[in-house]
């Protein structure tokens, strides 16, 4: 094969470029790390021609939690919220920082082999950021901050400026910031974080408890946090809407969850909707298809594997496809493809096989029990990621 730096060009027996229909015997010409053009079978002479697969572009998990990749399974039962958060309370504390780099690095050997080329991990103490920038893995560390008392409020902005200080951007990892839910971060410290003017991510109205805490400041919800000695009702957001109002501030940012959101008639915005974790507290469907029909912008999340079993994006696409009928296969690809790459605000660069794109790619076999129609294959089907190209580089 032609060294990198070199023109070259793939065949493959379907080509999905996302911006445009799927092409059958398409190929993809690449310039360098970048992609230079898409089109029909040709006469130009093929490099590499791929045979009867799938090929799209390099897939985006929009969410996740690098360093739970270790969280124990056996833990992983139950679906009550607070035990659940106490679980991983106690994973975390339990886990020195070696191990968390080894769990961190799991993860990314983990998504490279499901086809992930773009991540948004939220990262506790930004601590996946030197491993996120030596891997080929591109895409956003957002720092998790966390604090409704004064003091660890204090604390955590102290350690995300240190953070931010010491770390150098790259041409595909951003910093980012993540505010973690409105029941544990204090109102200035959220305020704080949207000023940064940096990708941004927040859990938000993930569970009733969550909605009960903000509406009466009562409930298990405050009892617990009581218990835990975190809680300080002077510094919480007055409310859900309150939280929508601020993060309007900043137009990188992005809700995670939603799932007791009702009223999406004001602003559009964009979320991230981790379906196979939702399904994991609850029983009820997840308002996505409304938020659509509102013209909200949504890309899929994996979420950390303390509530999901794999980092495995397709798996996600495959879920809401057999759980919600009524949308297409291609608004679902795009949300693991281009929806994810605009909401980690990297879409001009990723999500789609564009000319001027860097050529970020993956493919899969044809699953010859599955509909013929590309998209459908990949979405109906269960076969695993073949191989990975970052940057005009087979992984
Ligand atoms: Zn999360």
């Amino acid at each position: 094969m032609k060294e990198s730096g070199e023109q070259k060009t793939l065949s493959a027996r379907w080509v999905v470029p996302i911006d445009g229909p799927p092409l059958e015997w398409g190929q993809v010409h690449i310039e360098g790390e970048k992609i230079a053009g898409v089109s029909k079978a040709g006469t130009i002479e093929v490099d590499e021609n791929l045979g009867e697969v799938i090929l799209l572009p390099g897939l985006v998990n929009a969410h996740t939690h690098l360093d739970l990749t270790g969280f124990p399974q056996e833990r992983k039962n139950g679906s009550n919220f607070l035990e659940w958060i106490d679980s991983v309370i106690a994973h975390r504390m339990s886990t020195t920082p070696s191990q968390m780099q080894e769990h961190i690095q799991k993860g990314i050997d983990q998504s490279l082999k499901a086809g992930v080329c773009l991540i948004g991990d939220i990262s506790a103490g930004g601590h996946s950021w030197d491993l996120l920038s030596q891997s080929k893995l591109g895409g956003v560390v957002y720092f998790e901050l966390l604090g409704l008392k004064r003091d660890r409020a204090q604390m955590a902005l102290e350690a995300f400026l240190s953070w931010i200080e010491r770390i150098k951007p790259q041409d595909c990892l951003s910093p980012g910031v993540s505010p973690h839910a409105p029941y544990s971060v204090r109102i200035e410290l959220l305020n704080f974080a949207i000023e940064q003017e940096l990708p941004l991510q927040m859990h938000l109205a993930e569970t009733l408890l969550e909605i009960e805490l903000l509406q009466t400041r009562k409930g298990p919800f405050a009892d617990w946090l009581i218990a835990k000695n975190v809680y300080d009702e002077s510094g919480m957001v007055p409310s859900v809407r309150n939280v929508l109002q601020l993060l309007d501030r900043n137009s990188q940012s992005v809700l995670v969850h939603g799932t007791c959101l009702t009223d999406f008639s004001e602003k559009k915005k964009k979320l991230v909707y981790c379906p196979r974790t939702h399904d994991f507290f609850n029983s009820s469907p997840h308002p996505m298809p409304q938020m659509l029909s509102a013209g909200w912008e949504i890309a899929l999340g994996t979420d950390g594997l303390s509530s999901n079993p794999d980092l495995n994006v397709l798996s996600e696409a495959r879920f809401v496809r057999a759980k919600f009928p009524q949308l297409s296969s291609d608004q679902i690809l795009r949300m693991i493809t281009i929806n994810g790459a605009a909401l980690l605000c990297a879409d001009r660069k990723n999500g789609s096989l564009m000319r001027g794109k860097y050529a970020n790619l993956c493919y899969f076999p044809i699953d010859l029990n599955a509909p013929v129609e590309p998209v459908e294959n990949l979405l109906l089907g269960n076969q695993s990621c073949s191989r990975v190209m970052i940057h005009g580089k087979w992984m």
